[in-house]
């Protein structure tokens, strides 16, 4: 089971981050991802992967960490991580995207725009794939992807929330689809109706811990060894064992990641 998206990073980690690991190691979690989500959070985390190569982590600025970023630094944040994408130690670009809701709390739909396009910029000129974030902004999203140079290695909708409708256009995009969570939730239609579309060579799984915890977890803190009910959701979803969605879903992370999780 590889996790593609977990914020191990976040403060809700401090008091135990060790302990967590170590469960998700025990319950059969081979690798997972930590996307950065602001420039501060950059540095600690490109330490990871040298302590233990089963963390990777990707560098990016979160949509949701723009209004508290001030606009006029947008440009010197991204060449700092340009400079430090160039150390060779992120897996990927992101997590970066678009945010409907951010838009009212400062952060104009523009400004995120511009930002994830020199997101993707930078990915394609360092050749790594993009995590993707978006949430109430995928008639902004879809167009910008399809104007703009993509990179060769792809891109991650991180917990996909486009709906069945617009799998199609995102997968020839060269798109993969995360699914998280809400799989597990009852009355969520909208996330298995999707699941159903996506082609199996697409298809990946996370925890997005420490939000968005599975059921029997849900309400609680999610963390990376909940992976297994993640993978047991979308597996009643697929008609399929819970066994096979965790081999297909751990082979397509290490084809979008390359060879860093060499054990499964
Ligand atoms: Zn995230």
């Amino acid at each position: 089971m590889v996790d593609t998206h977990c914020h191990l990073d976040a403060e809700r980690f401090d008091a135990d981050r060790d302990e967590v690991l170590a469960r998700a190691f025990d319950a059969g979690v081979a690798g997972l991802v930590i996307p950065g989500v602001s420039p501060d959070s950059w540095e600690p985390l490109l330490r990871w992967p040298g302590r233990d190569a089963r963390v990777q982590v990707a560098l990016g600025i979160h949509p949701q960490a723009l209004p508290e970023l001030p606009p006029g630094e947008d440009d010197r944040h991204l060449r700092q991580m340009e400079s430090l994408l160039t150390r060779g130690a992120a897996c990927a670009v992101g997590e970066c995207g678009l945010d409907g809701p951010s838009v009212e709390r400062g952060a104009s739909m523009e400004r995120q725009a511009a930002v994830l396009e020199q997101h993707l910029a930078l990915a394609v000129l360092h050749d790594l794939p993009v995590l993707l974030h978006c949430y109430k902004a995928h008639d902004v999203l879809l167009p910008l992807l399809q104007r703009v140079p993509l990179p060769r290695r792809g891109l991650v909708l991180h917990s996909y929330s486009g709906g069945a409708g617009l799998v199609a256009a995102y997968a020839r995009l060269g798109c993969w689809f995360s699914f998280a969570g809400p799989v597990t939730w009852e009355k969520a239609r909208k996330p298995l109706e999707a699941l159903r579309q996506v082609p199996m060579d697409r298809l990946l799984a996370e925890t997005d811990a420490p939000d968005q915890a599975p059921v029997p977890h849900r309400g609680g803190r999610c963390e990376p060894m909940h992976l297994q009910a993640v993978l047991e959701g979308m597996a009643r979803g697929l008609g399929l064992s819970a066994r096979e969605v965790a081999a297909r879903t751990g082979d397509n992370a290490r084809a979008v990641f390359g060879d860093v999780f060499r054990v499964r």
